[in-house]
């Protein structure tokens, strides 16, 4: 007997309607099945979907907004200088664990079950990561969370000696943030020092690269050399990229065949991108995104996230990787009949491939973890942004949500 049976429903927006059987937590048998199950729900021609990933979010900043202070200017240097104030002032380990859950269930309830939470360790009691190593230990039996450390104010004052800490706590992953270091020379080395560092532990490497409007920062190639060089291809990622947008074009070329070569991966943040870049530029402004469409033509692994969560940063976000996936359809011009299911992609499949995940997929075998919606297709799923009615992590049903429904009234009598 399985212990649950989905009964019509339609694959990854395939034509084909079948059942989905359940047992012990893994995804037993797909197409039309009469065996009997403990459970058995009426899935009503909806679609079932693998999870939606979120390969970069930061859950130490999120739903710190106004403390202490708004971010008056809405930039991002601001938002640097508030995170510091409000790390330094207010951060405690209960106040950690408190948001992140808040967030988890907030993102969970939009159907993401897979997390790659990007902790900064400029505090020397690394606070932060302490608190989100027993969040990922609580959420472990419905959610993967993985944890990327990185050094908010550079990693060559300390030699990098922060992240080898992080490390030696658990931190699957380290980064850098070449950019923000005072010289082009100190950014090449904090580079050196996280790649060093990765390859003597084994783990994986997630760097914040170019995140600025300033065509002549340009250590994505230095990343993709390294990754090369170490061999270590798809287990790096880079985030943001948005310095891409102001390169040369015979650059970018170039640019463009060294990362595919290297096999690292993109991942693109459209909502907080679009919010902070391009605010320097005198008109016309630059659209705030890297070259996602030209990265992902040339068969480059390129994921989108959310990123931030009402932080000093970015002062919205719902949680839903469909707000990003549809800010992204805009701002990189990808509204092309082929596009929507490329950028669905990109939340799930390619999102995927950044965190590792063995076993993803609709597929018999494989783990139970999969979402319901009412969609049609990628393009209605992104246009209309619908609910996720139906969350089931590891055979488990966590989460149910009813879609809100309408009565028109017109032309009744209101009494
Ligand atoms: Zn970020």
């Amino acid at each position: 007997m399985y212990d649950l049976l989905l009964r019509n429903v339609r694959p990854a927006f395939s034509d084909t309607m079948c059942d989905i059987a359940v047992q012990d937590g893994r995804i037993a048998k797909i197409g039309q099945l009469s065996a009997p199950a403990n459970r058995v729900m009426e899935g009503g021609g909806r679609t079932v979907l693998p999870p939606y990933v979120e390969s970069h979010i930061h859950l130490d900043t999120a739903l710190t907004s106004g403390v202490p202070r708004l971010n008056e200017s809405g930039e991002l240097l601001e938002g640097i200088e508030l995170w510091n104030e409000y790390r330094t002032r207010y951060l405690t380990k209960e106040d950690v664990t408190k948001r992140a859950h808040a967030v988890i269930e907030e993102m969970v309830k939009h159907g993401v079950l897979y997390m790659r939470g990007m902790v900064d360790v400029s505090d020397p009691q690394l606070t932060a990561l302490h608190a989100l190593i027993d969040v990922k230990r609580a959420v472990a039996p419905f959610l993967t969370l993985q944890l990327i450390a990185f050094p908010q104010n550079g990693l060559t004052a300390d030699r990098g000696e922060a992240l080898r800490q992080a490390i030696e706590l658990g931190a699957d992953g380290i980064s850098a943030v070449p950019h923000l270091d005072p010289t082009h020379e100190k950014g090449i080395e904090s580079l050196y020092i996280c790649f060093e560092l990765a390859n003597e532990y084994d783990k994986d490497i997630h760097i914040f690269s170019d995140e600025i409007d300033d065509g002549a920062s340009r250590f994505v190639e230095t990343v993709a050399l390294l990754a090369a060089e170490y061999g270590m291809g798809n287990r790096v990622t880079v985030s943001h990229l948005n310095a891409m947008a102001y390169y040369p074009e015979a650059y970018v070329r170039k640019l463009i065949g060294l990362i595919k070569a290297s096999d690292i991966n993109v991942v693109t943040c459209p909502l907080i991108s679009t919010a902070v870049q391009g605010r320097l530029d005198a008109w016309p402004k630059g659209r705030g995104i890297t070259r996602v469409k030209d990265l992902h033509e040339a068969g480059v692994n390129v994921a989108v996230a959310h990123d931030d969560f009402l932080s000093p940063f970015y002062p919205l976000g719902t949680g839903s990787l469909l707000s990003a996936g549809h800010m992204l359809l805009h701002q990189a011009h990808m509204t092309g009949a082929r596009d929507f299911e490329s950028v669905y992609e990109m939340m799930t499949a390619n999102a995927a491939r950044v965190m590792n995940i063995e076993g993803y997929g609709i597929q018999e075998g494989h783990r139970a973890d999969f979402i319901l919606v009412s969609a049609e297709s990628a393009h209605d799923l992104l246009r209309r942004q619908p609910v996720t009615e139906l969350v089931v992590s590891n055979g488990q049903i966590i989460c149910e949500t009813v879609p809100a429904q309408t009565t028109y009234l017109i032309g009744q009598t209101c009494t």
